[in-house]
């Protein structure tokens, strides 16, 4: 990969590639080659970094939008142009299945499609003062600025997107970047780096930051020059960065315990094979894979039954492979932490339906029935490929029981009755209800984030811009 790509290892602090203050090797999360040295940031690092990003943030205010739109547009045809390159990247780095990270590339460059198109909208409107009648004799307009500086936080699991559903809001709407990318996963940022500077972005503009998050991370949480946070990653350390912030917008993108909710008149092949995916795909490492099933009672067998069939087709191996469907998790402590949930579910009454095997960090597919909403793999995110079943007498017993989480990102209820479809949307308190697929359904620009502790606010490029500028008002006395 690197030897095609030559992906830069070092940090993009004021202009340049430049060597941290020690190095670490990210692997191959399959085979745990190593891939690349890549530097890491120590306090000096991180002050030039932030200080660079204050003299990008005023280059960035001045651009006009018809420049942010070419240089997004130039970056999302770039990515196109190095699709295979960036996909063997994510699966290498992430241990995603490569048909997956085409996916994700693909996603990635359509986020800087629209992120140009909505450089060249962002606008204000005029306010009738007169409307009070304080207001008589004023006239004026309210309109978007950029914030300033934005740090980016971002997890191992979409490390392309993800880092571009930051990047590409924060430069459509004048602002500069600091991004501190995952620890396991930092090369495809820096591709994208790369790629962003060919575009046309501006040097001071961007700042790549590697490091760990309790100290890189924390340094950009709890900088002043940092106008806005946008993190992306667990509830823990979302929790976390919110404490140590200070007064900055904070935007927190956070995890799930996803539920699907099918009904008896649901096509239920669909609905089974489509489970399956969210299931288990990316070793159900997405924060919308789907973990909690609840169907009725009248249909518990037949959908197992399907859903077993649709599991067993998946393929198991090296992400690099091109029928893989479920590779490694990022880690074999992750693969030891959701084995020891499984068995734990086990001593508490669930039954194994199949899986529970363990192979290093390779978990495989498994399902869980007769699970309760008190285990620990129902209420915590399991992120693995592991998934509960739970039958249900009643639809208004599975809403209540899909809504019964601290979490809130996206729910999905299968069904073709109109009423049961309205009840849902009504009556599930989640940030997105799928009908008729799985909760990992997101189409890049819509409004994407959580209710209770799935986060605060919303992506999905207009959303984001929305975040990440602040309003001003102008009043003129006439
Ligand atoms: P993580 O929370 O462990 O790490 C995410 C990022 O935060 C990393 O870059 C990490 O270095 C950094 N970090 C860690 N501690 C920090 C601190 N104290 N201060 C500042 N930064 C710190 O998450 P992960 O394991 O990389 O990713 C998986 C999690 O991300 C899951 O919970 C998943 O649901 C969530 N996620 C959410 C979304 C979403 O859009 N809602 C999307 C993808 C992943």
């Amino acid at each position: 990969m690197n030897e095609s790509m030559n992906v830069k290892t070092g940090l993009f602090i004021a202009g340049n590639w430049v060597d941290g203050s020690r190095k670490e090797t990210v692997f191959n999360k399959y085979n745990s080659a190593p891939i690349a040295e890549v530097s890491i940031a120590g306090p000096a690092e991180i002050e030039r970094g932030l200080e660079s990003a204050m003299r990008g943030a005023k280059v960035m205010a001045a651009m006009p939008a018809y420049r942010r739109a070419e240089i997004l547009s130039a970056t999302a045809k770039a990515i196109r142009r190095d699709r295979d390159v960036l996909a063997r990247c994510i699966a290498a780095e992430a241990g995603k299945p490569i048909k997956l990270a085409r996916i994700e590339v693909e996603r990635a460059a359509m986020v800087f499609d629209f992120a140009g198109e909505e450089s060249r909208r962002i606008h204000g409107e005029t306010i009738p003062f007169d409307a009070s009648p304080s207001g008589e004799g004023y006239f004026g307009f309210w309109q978007r600025k950029p914030i300033g500086v934005v740090g980016a936080i971002t997890p191992f699991n979409f490390p392309l997107n993800l880092v571009a559903h930051k990047l590409a809001p924060a430069i459509a709407s004048g602002n500069a970047f600091v991004l501190k990318p995952a620890e396991q996963t930092p090369l495809s940022a820096a591709a994208l780096m790369m790629i962003l500077l060919e575009s046309g972005l501006p040097v001071e503009a961007g700042q790549v930051i590697q490091g760990d998050g309790a100290f890189v991370g924390d340094a950009i949480v709890r900088d002043a020059r940092v106008g806005k946070l946008s993190f992306t990653g667990s509830a823990d350390v979302g929790r976390t960065i919110l404490q140590r912030a200070g007064i900055k917008r904070v935007t927190l993108e956070l995890g799930n315990s996803s539920p699907v909710i099918v009904c008896p008149d649901a096509d239920l092949e669909w609905a089974a094979k489509r489970s399956a995916i969210g299931a288990y795909a990316y070793a159900g490492q997405i924060c919308i894979s789907l973990q909690r099933i609840y169907v009725d009672e009248s249909i518990q067998e037949e959908f197992i039954d399907r859903l077993k069939t649709a599991a067993q087709a998946l393929v198991i191996g090296d992400p690099l492979d091109e029928s893989t469907d479920v590779g490694p998790m990022i880690s074999e402590k992750e693969s030891l932490r959701i084995e020891g949930w499984v068995e734990e579910a086990q001593t508490q009454g669930a039954k194994l339906v199949f899986g529970g095997r363990r192979e290093k960090s390779t978990y495989h597919p498994t399902l869980l029935n007769c699970a309760t909403q008190e285990m620990r793999i129902m209420q915590q995110e399991v992120f693995a490929p592991v998934a509960s079943i739970v039958a249900s007498p009643t639809f208004a017993e599975s809403l209540k029981q899909a809504n019964s989480t601290n979490y809130g990102l996206q729910a999905s209820i299968f069904t073709k009755d109109i009423g049961r479809i309205l009840q849902g949307i009504r009556e599930v308190d989640f940030g997105g209800v799928i009908i008729n697929d799985i909760p990992g359904v997101r189409i890049d620009h819509m409004p994407y984030g959580g209710n209770k502790q799935s986060g605060i606010g919303r992506e999905g490029i207009r959303f984001a811009i929305e975040e990440m500028t602040n309003i001003q008002s102008v009043v003129i006395r006439s």
